[in-house]
């Protein structure tokens, strides 16, 4: 390892690698860190995510890839299901596999990439930040840096040690729980993704989704919100759920983990600094899907970051041009997102049943959003003063 680079990302999940590789690509000297001894484990996800994300980083690739999925099911508690498709097409990975696959096309493209190496404090000079003092297999060292990346994920420290807000209330924090079975064959679809909601009898806030991996075995995973998530724990509610749907499966592994639903952190930059993926809360609002988002986020840094180390101005003020692109791009529509998810979460079991039922009469296939969320505002008027928030950020407009 130097003792100063272009950059240093810290972390190498798929925000991180990304990061690293368009850096890298740009021509910078990279250094990205990874405190876990392997790449990738271990694994906290259902591990879905979109293809063409996925494709503009590496080539798809069967060693990674478990199921294409085409159908999205929405699952009220009275026997009804809307099928949707996905809004892009849908793969399930093997999320160690396509970690470690990230990392690699960030070391091809040039990026040194060191694991067993945790980063313990930022430095700083005139309050900017200029390295990181970090712990490599067992040695404690400086190394300088024009530009740190802070892709450490859900437990960000970077950001917070470079004085930025990164700890998200407790009703927008999802706490998440998941089994991996098998022996489920003939119990499920293994063609469909699938995602259950009742706020009384499922997962009081959340969801519990059912993701194929196999013919035979799916990820059965739960979200509650933190503040919601007592007194019956998210394991409590999907050992309840298993065992209605999927008695006797197999357990072949457990996870558990937190994802940040607040919508991207407001400032993603601090001087000498730019946050990315879960750390910045770049994770879907509504559905916590992070992986492709990250990437996207990571992308977008690197883009304004580049040029702004060739140029010598690594300031806040010059990196901020970051920010402003991920809210041009995604910043109506998590609010419109986020929005949902506050409606949903306070739904009544029987009306958010009522929903699923009309909708499922519905010709979905030749539907646009702002025709559907319209006839079903129509169909439950007393939805409409909740909706506020959607009509007024233009999502029923387009
Ligand atoms: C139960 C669960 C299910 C999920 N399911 C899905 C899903 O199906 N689809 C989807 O898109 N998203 C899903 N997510 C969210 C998704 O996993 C995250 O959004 C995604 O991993 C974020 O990527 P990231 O690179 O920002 O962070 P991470 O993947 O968390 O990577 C951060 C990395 O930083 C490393 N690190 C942390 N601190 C340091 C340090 N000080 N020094 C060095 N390294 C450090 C960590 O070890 C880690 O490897 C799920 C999350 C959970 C918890």
């Amino acid at each position: 390892m130097k003792t100063a680079y272009d950059v240093i990302v810290v972390g190498a999940g798929p925000a991180g690698s990304a990061a690293a590789q368009r850096a890298a690509q740009a021509g910078l000297d990279v250094l990205l860190i990874e405190k876990r001894q392997e790449i990738g484990v271990p694994v906290r996800c259902g591990e879905a995510t979109d293809i063409e994300t996925t494709e503009r980083f590496m080539p798809l690739d069967a060693r990674y890839i478990n199921r294409y999925i085409n159908q999205y099911a929405i699952i009220g508690t009275a026997g009804d299901r809307v099928i949707v498709p996905p809004s892009s097409p849908t793969i399930i990975i093997d999320r160690k596999v396509f970690d470690a696959a990230l990392t690699h096309e960030a070391a091809r493209a040039g990026a040194d990439v060191r694991v067993s190496t945790t980063a313990l404090g930022l430095l700083r000079d005139d309050g900017a930040v200029t390295g990181v003092r970090l712990k490599s297999l067992g040695r404690v060292c400086e190394v300088r840096a024009r530009l740190v990346v802070a892709a450490d994920g859900v437990e960000s420290q970077v950001a917070r040690w470079a004085g930025l807000k990164t700890i998200p209330p407790m009703a927008d924090y999802y706490v998440g729980f998941q089994f991996t079975l098998t022996n489920l064959r003939g119990r499920f679809d293994p063609d469909i993704c699938e995602y259950h909601i009742g706020n009384e009898t499922v997962a009081p806030g959340g969801y519990v989704w059912v993701f194929p991996k196999s013919e035979d075995s799916a990820n059965v995973g739960i979200v509650i919100p933190a503040n919601r998530a007592r007194p019956v724990s998210p394991q409590a509610w999907l050992e309840r759920f298993v065992e209605r749907f999927y008695p006797g499966a197999g357990i072949l592994s457990m996870v558990a983990g937190g994802i940040p639903i607040t919508g991207a952190i407001r400032p993603m930059t601090a001087d000498g600094l730019v946050v990315v993926g879960d750390a910045a809360h770049q994770a879907d609002p509504l559905t916590a899907g992070g992986i492709s988002l990250g990437m996207i986020g990571a992308e977008l840094a690197m883009q304004v970051a580049a040029p702004a180390i060739k140029g010598g101005d690594v300031s806040a003020r010059a990196l901020r041009e970051y920010e402003a692109l991920w809210h041009e791009r995604f910043g109506k529509m998590h609010g419109a997102l986020y929005a949902v998810r506050k409606i949903l979460t306070r739904m009544a079991e029987a009306d958010f049943n009522r929903l699923v039922a009309q909708a499922a009469r519905m010709p979905l296939a030749t539907m646009s959003h702002a025709e559907l969320i319209t006839q079903l505002l129509r169909a439950h008027p007393a939805l409409l003063l909740e909706a506020r928030t959607l009509i007024t950020t233009g999502l029923l407009l387009k």
